[in-house]
């Protein structure tokens, strides 16, 4: 009850089957709905949307303006940038050696794992299904295909498509596929060239 007293001082709007931590902080304007699980430590920024089904792992940061989906899974060690989208069924790791049990067949504690980080950066969108292979970063204004699985760090306004994702081209800032000119790329509707960071070194 605490929890919902809370969240309405903030002016946070937690569906009443939500299960926030006390100790999960979470930013003005931000909605919850059903059945969302957010864990001790997370730090959820304003004005955001969480879809119905979505667990949010202990310390994950999320910034602010963020759009997550219904059922998406957001574990340990990722921190999500301002305005990020995030499709449903999106999955983010955080186990590079996943295992039960240690080499001598006992159950693995806390402290028998490493946290492979995830970043997720500025205006970067996770098509829906797609899943995030630890130690990466995901660039600014990123695009990952629906259903890609995500290996390697994605360069910002990359496009990326498949299993494991390849890069296949680059997206504006308004989302479109933008059009390949010598070194630079282009956005005809907003009129604007991007270059990527390996032309430009
Ligand atoms: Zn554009």
């Amino acid at each position: 009850m605490s929890d919902v007293v809370e969240a309405q001082r903030l002016n946070v709007r937690i569906h009443p089957t939500a299960e926030v931590s006390p100790k999960a902080l979470i930013g003005s304007g931000t909605r919850e709905w059903h059945q969302v699980q957010i864990r001790e430590g997370a730090v959820i920024g304003e004005n955001c949307i969480i879809g119905k089904d979505v667990y949010i792992d202990f310390d994950v940061k999320v910034g602010k303006n963020v759009k997550i989906q219904n059922g998406a899974y957001l574990y340990h060690g990722l921190t999500v940038e301002d305005g990020v989208f995030i499709g449903p069924r999106v999955v983010f790791t955080n186990d590079v050696y996943p295992r039960a049990i240690t080499p001598e067949g006992e159950l693995k504690g806390n402290d028998d794992w490493e946290v492979g980080p995830i970043v997720v950066k500025y205006g970067a969108s996770i098509g829906t299904g797609s899943i995030i292979i630890p130690n990466v970063t995901i660039g600014q204004f990123a695009l990952v295909a629906a259903g890609a699985v995500v290996t390697r760090t994605v360069p910002d306004h990359g496009l990326v498509i498949g299993v494991p994702a390849r890069l296949a081209g680059y997206v504006c800032k308004c989302g479109l596929k933008m059009v390949q000119k010598g070194e630079q790329y282009y956005c005809a509707k907003c009129d604007w060239y991007f270059t990527p960071e390996e032309a430009s070194k």
